[in-house]
């Protein structure tokens, strides 16, 4: 059974059990080159190049969506296949595959199928992803992701209900699952709205949380919002506001504490938490300064920073 809708693109069917699948297996809406601090990660290989993938469609309904034109539209696809990105991959020097724009979860099946012959031609592999997904599903997806970012909304289920069409309870669960049964590097990005899930205990009570849950190490990135899909009448994020979640991050013990979607000019640094020098210096996107030994391991008073840092880990 066939779901066509107006735009003629077709890449979602019925299963026998009645519900939607995606057919974009070997289907892309087109690959890039980025610096894997676009994703964002902060911690995992800094400055190599990362090749982005993604398809069509996503599990959850975020009126926020700031990718609303992969996520809620059909698009015109590519076929592709795994090792057609492989081949992309090596030819523009890329360390690492990401599985992002759209949900990588509705498309497990083939971002589990690339992925596993990036590990056999040595390319790591990256999921950017809100960690909407069920137990069973879990574990064949992140054993094979040696990082993952996930989008944390909120903290509120009365947010996640209202503004995702979803519930906070089993992206909590997802967190806690990659930070206690898996070798995922983690990171976790939450993209802050005005008036709906800045409020300062709520951000509080999150980072109270990731510090407890997942440890003080997880690098959590601050993210500014712009009028995007349906919300268009909210303002964009003040500065302010994103510099307040940091206070309250860093006072609620969190390590590595970043800001993004503000100016390309402003720096993100990451500091050695035993001597207090500026290990890592970020322009925008770029590496403008780096004091870490090829196993991570600060220049000046040689104690290891969390991350990966070394391609052969
Ligand atoms: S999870 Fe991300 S891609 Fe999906 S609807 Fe929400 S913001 Fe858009």
């Amino acid at each position: 059974m066939i779901d066509q809708n107006a735009s003629g693109f077709c890449f979602v069917r019925k299963n026998l059990a009645g519900n939607l699948v995606t057919t974009a297996f070997n289907h892309t809406t087109g690959l890039a080159v980025d610096p894997i601090e676009k994703k964002p990660l902060y911690h995992f290989l800094p400055g190599s190049k990362i090749l982005s993938f993604g398809t069509v469609g996503c599990n959850l309904g975020c009126s926020f969506c700031q990718n609303w034109a992969f996520a809620k539209t059909e698009q015109p696809m590519q076929p592709v296949t795994a090792a057609l990105i492989i081949a992309a991959a090596q030819d523009h020097d890329c360390a690492s595959v990401a599985f992002t724009y759209n949900e990588p979860v509705i498309f497990s099946e083939f971002a589990i199928h690339i992925a596993q012959a990036c590990r056999e031609h040595r390319l790591k592999t990256v999921a950017v992803t809100n960690g909407y997904i069920q137990a069973p599903a879990r574990k064949e997806f992140f054993e094979c992701m040696d990082a993952t970012n996930v989008d944390l909304k909120g903290f509120s289920e009365a947010f996640y209900q209202k503004y995702c069409n979803a519930h906070l309870q089993p992206v909590l669960e997802t967190l806690r699952y990659i930070h206690t049964s898996t070798k995922t590097w983690l990171e976790i990005t939450n993209l802050l709205i005005p008036g709906a899930n800045d409020n300062p205990d709520e951000i509080r009570s999150m980072c109270q949380w990731i510090a407890a849950e997942l440890g003080r190490d997880v690098p959590i990135h601050f993210s500014a919002f712009h009028p995007d899909y349906r919300l268009l009448d909210n303002n964009v994020t003040p500065i302010e506001t994103l510099k307040t979640a940091r206070d309250i991050a860093q006072q609620s013990g969190l390590r590595f504490v970043y800001l993004g979607n503000v100016s390309q000019n402003d720096e993100t640094p990451t500091v050695c938490q035993q001597c207090g020098q500026l290990i890592i210096r970020r322009t925008g996107y770029k590496i403008t300064d780096y004091q870490l030994d090829e196993t991570g391991h600060c220049s000046f008073c040689k104690t290891s920073c969390s991350g990966v840092f070394s391609y052969q880990s």
